[in-house]
């Protein structure tokens, strides 16, 4: 059976459902990296210059990692998947930037989205990579519905039930039970948003455990994947109107969401040398000043990071955050 590989890292998190299907379905065998670690990190740092973002480096780690256990690579370029809104640059180039640095990769399976050049197009680029796998039409026609309806279920059941990738991935492949949410009096626990692009915030490495750092400290944690597209573009409408990257939705949207609905403390995390993530956060943070009502701290990450230093900046913010919350409701001490 033909194996095809998947980095667990970049757009992993939010497609994975979605790409295991379409594979499954055309009869491959899908393999997957294991979780980043440091070995994976320096490995995929010391193939490109030192100002790459952090999880570009940790992807080329990961493929590092994939080269000698799979057939192929799938590494899609997503340009576009809205009207007029554009992926990072480095997003566009990581397939190319792949077959240069890592000359031992497998053949790398590539397509490219671009809702902007029209659904036909699109539609044509998927048979073709499904031609790779077998000459029925039908069978690629089938993989590929049930991949989309797979992804819409994913993301229906992550808002409904408030669960992370990771979680989701648990009830959708290991037949976990999905908890309900539980339904929070106002100050029963501390809500904190914890916004910024997936490779990153679940990332449990390259985050330093950070989702599992604040709910240790009694944090109920909300992160963009719990809202519904149409709640993350509220957010984003009424933060900026229109957006211009390609999930800024993540960052800008989801800030602008909890920042209404009431949340005590918004922290947004973002990667050393990222362009978009300077911009998208500089414009959350505004909003949250101009609100002047939710506590805002944003952490950047590189591999030279000390997590003593993350922690310590953390504690000081849950600090505030529960400081600004006793203000607000005296009968929550
Ligand atoms: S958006 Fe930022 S972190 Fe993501 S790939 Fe682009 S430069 Fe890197």
């Amino acid at each position: 059976m033909v194996k095809v590989g998947i980095p667990r890292a970049m757009l992993y998190y939010q497609y994975y459902p979605m790409w295991q299907s379409f594979f499954r379905g055309l009869g491959a065998e899908v393999v997957v990296s294991g979780e980043t670690n440091h070995t994976i990190l320096v490995k995929g740092a010391a193939r490109v210059v030192p100002d790459t973002c952090l999880p570009v480096k940790a992807f080329l780690g990961h493929v590092i990692a994939l080269a000698a256990k799979c057939d192929y690579i799938f590494i899609p370029t997503v340009r576009s998947i809205q009207p007029k809104v554009y992926n990072c640059s480095k997003f566009l180039g990581l397939t190319d930037m792949t077959r240069m640095v890592i000359p031992e990769s497998p053949p790398i399976l590539d397509i490219e989205i671009d809702l902007n050049r029209g659904q036909r197009r699109l539609y044509r680029d998927i048979y073709r990579l499904g031609q790779r796998f077998t000459a029925n039409p039908f069978k690629i026609k089938r993989a590929a519905l049930a991949a989309w309806e797979t992804h819409c279920l994913y993301r229906q059941l992550m808002a409904e039930h408030r669960q992370t990738p990771a979680e989701m991935m648990a009830v959708l492949f290991d037949g976990e039970k999905a908890p309900s949410p539980a339904p929070e009096p106002a100050c029963a626990r501390t809500l904190i948003a914890l916004v910024g692009h997936p490779y990153l915030t679940n990332d449990r490495y390259l985050s330093h455990r950070l989702l599992e750092r604040l709910r240790a400290a009694g944090c109920t944690v909300l992160t963009p994947e719990m809202l519904t597209g149409a709640q993350l573009k509220q957010g984003l409408e009424e933060s900026i109107g229109q957006g211009y990257w390609t999930y800024e939705d993540e960052v800008v949207g989801a800030a602008g969401y909890y920042l209404q609905s009431g949340v005590d403390g918004i922290i947004s995390l973002q990667a050393f040398g990222c362009g978009p993530d300077s911009l998208m956060t500089d414009t959350a943070q505004r909003q949250a000043k101009k609100l002047g009502t939710t506590p805002f701290l944003s952490l950047v990450v590189d591999e030279h990071t000390a997590e003593s230093g993350l922690v310590t900046r953390l504690e000081a913010f849950l600090d505030m955050v529960h400081i600004r919350k006793r203000e607000r409701q005296p009968l929550c001490r």
